[in-house]
């Protein structure tokens, strides 16, 4: 079975990794060369909104996805109309804007905090006339890993920073003070069956996510029960089909913990890479399963994991695979400052026996 998939980068590498011994085939487009995902299938070099290009992709292939969401609009829409793509325009359309994307996330019941958009300097008043500071903006459309945001403190750094933003149209959203922040990891089937990973607490660097823990150590089972709840609400009113990933912020309400939805990704997730190791049955493979029109895999853990990214450099591979049931993942790309080069996954019985190897890779990673 041959699978199309828009994009090369890292996260297409692992749906091939994890599609192979399913008997799965997969075919890439994407505009770069040295794609990570070379290796795990064939490459189409071409833009994404090259008609053409889609059509030799999906040529002879059972189904069609993504492994990024800034898929363009009219190349989504060329996919679902010629074979079946999962998850469908609707699920990129709301990840694609964040102004949408949170309007979505409040009809579906998910709690967001105040936000305006801002699309002129009259906007951008009232927007800090109503939601105060401190405050982040962020451009509505193709920002990632902490890019296109500015932190605002005051009505000056307001403008300032709606300039450092090239003043394209933006989010005007309130600062939230949280504790911790966690994503979870889901996969819909064709079907409308519904699995979930654990609840997984997450760490970001300079907006970069640094290490992720699964499960979540503080989450009871209260708030693990409303992260699942609120995930399943949104991929049921997308009629979501494959992985998602729903980024929230954990705030202190008191002496109880609630969740306020920062994002949301209609595909597999860095937060989700100690799947691959630490579940049953991996976010990529499941998402494989649901876009095929396969049975879900056991979304259950295999005690506890983690993960490190590997940023920038990377580390001697000799004193990570020393270290004992460390896995490694390379992604083929060239170092430079910022990028995701690769990860690193730990698991053992309980967090007693995890944290102390995430130390450890910390210290082998800070570079
Ligand atoms: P994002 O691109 O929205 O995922 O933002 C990247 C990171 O910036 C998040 O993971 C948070 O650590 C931080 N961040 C973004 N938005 C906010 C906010 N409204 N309040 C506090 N921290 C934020």
């Amino acid at each position: 079975m041959l699978i199309g998939v828009v994009g090369g980068g890292q996260l297409g590498r692992m749906l091939g990794l994890a599609g192979l011994p399913i008997g799965m085939r997969f075919r890439f487009l994407d505009p770069g060369d040295n794609c990570p995902a070379a290796e795990a299938g064939e490459m189409i070099r071409g833009a994404y909104d090259d008609t053409a290009a889609l059509a030799r992709l999906i040529d002879g292939a059972a189904c069609a996805t993504y492994e990024f969401e800034n898929v363009p609009a009219a190349a989504a829409m060329f996919l679902d109309s010629h074979t079946r793509l999962g998850p469908g325009p609707r699920s990129l359309s709301v990840a694609q804007d964040r102004i949408e994307e949170k309007q979505f996330f409040h009809a579906c019941g998910v709690p967001v905090q105040p936000y305006r958009a801002v699309s002129s300097p009259q906007e951008l008043r009232t927007a800090v006339d109503s939601v105060g500071f401190p405050a982040v903006l962020k451009t509505r459309r193709l920002g990632y890993d902490g890019k296109g945001q500015a932190v605002v403190r005051s009505a000056e750094g307001a403008g300032a920073g709606w300039d450092s933003l090239d003043r394209v149209p933006c989010i005007y959203e309130a600062f939230v003070p949280f504790v911790r922040e966690v994503s979870l990891v889901a996969t819909r089937s064709r079907q409308g069956e519904f699995v979930a990973h654990a609840l997984t607490r997450n760490e970001h660097r300079d907006g970069i996510l640094r290490v992720s823990v699964a499960p979540d150590p503080g989450a009871d089972q209260a708030l693990r029960n409303a992260a699942e709840g609120y995930v399943r609400a949104i991929a049921e009113a997308l009629n979501h089909v494959g992985t998602l990933a729903v980024e929230f912020f954990v705030v202190a309400d008191g002496d109880r913990y609630s969740l306020i939805a920062n994002e949301m990704a209609p595909r597999v997730h860095n937060s989700g890479h100690w799947t691959i190791e630490g579940a049953i049955t991996s976010q990529f493979e499941n998402h494989l399963r649901a876009i095929t029109g396969l049975p879900l895999g056991d979304a259950g853990m295999r005690g506890v994991a983690a993960m490190v990214n590997i940023i920038g450099t990377v580390p001697p591979i000799a004193e990570i695979l020393a270290l004992r049931g460390a896995r490694l993942h390379l992604y083929s790309k060239e170092p430079k400052p910022g990028r995701k080069l690769g990860h690193i996954t730990v698991t053992g019985a309980d967090h007693e026996e995890v944290m102390p190897l995430v130390a450890r890779l910390r210290e082998l990673t800070a570079g």
